[in-house]
């Protein structure tokens, strides 16, 4: 049985993942418009990607005899001042969302409980690939300028994403 505290710091996990999923969501709205399908797909891709993100969480607190209880979610911004921005501020989001991965991470340690330590282990490891993912295409914007043929070519790049669901999810049923 898992401790009200755990409980709830999961509980917010479970709304932190899914605010991830809409904010991407929106991000690849935004792209679409800009006439960008390969980053409106990447970003489609990625808000999936979330999705089992929170139902990962969702299942787990089930497992461990803890109630469910969702909240609110926040509305994402919905316009980005260059098409460069929606990348950058889904690296700092992420940064954020590795704190907050972290921050699980030392709860469950202060509780003693191990079965939260090392489920989490795997999203450690998956925001090291969020944060990497994020940044290289931080990256490749900036040696582009933003704009240009270069901007054609990353946004081909990107159109190739495919979704895979992690083995974690579907070991769990989720997809
Ligand atoms: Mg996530």
């Amino acid at each position: 049985m898992i401790s009200k505290k755990m409980q709830a710091a999961i509980d917010d996990q479970v709304n932190a993942e899914l605010y991830s999923s809409y904010l991407y969501l929106s991000m690849s709205a935004f792209y679409l418009e800009k006439n960008l399908p390969g980053f409106a797909h990447w970003l489609k891709v990625q808000a999936q990607e979330e999705l089992i993100h929170a139902m990962l969480f969702y299942n787990f607190l089930n497992a461990r005899g803890g109630r469910i209880t969702l909240q609110s979610i926040e509305g994402p911004p919905t316009d980005w001042s260059n098409v460069a921005k929606p990348f950058e501020d889904g690296y700092d989001h992420e940064t954020k969302v590795t704190a907050r991965i972290n921050n699980l991470v030392n709860l469950a340690m202060s509780e003693k409980d191990h079965a939260t330590v090392t489920y989490l282990d795997w999203f450690v490891n998956e925001q090291v690939e969020e944060e990497a993912s994020f940044d290289a295409i931080v990256r490749q914007l900036k040696l582009i300028g933003g704009e240009g043929n270069g901007l054609f070519m990353i946004d081909r790049e990107l159109a190739a994403r495919i979704f895979t669901p992690p083995a974690i999810a579907v070991t769990a049923g989720i997809v």
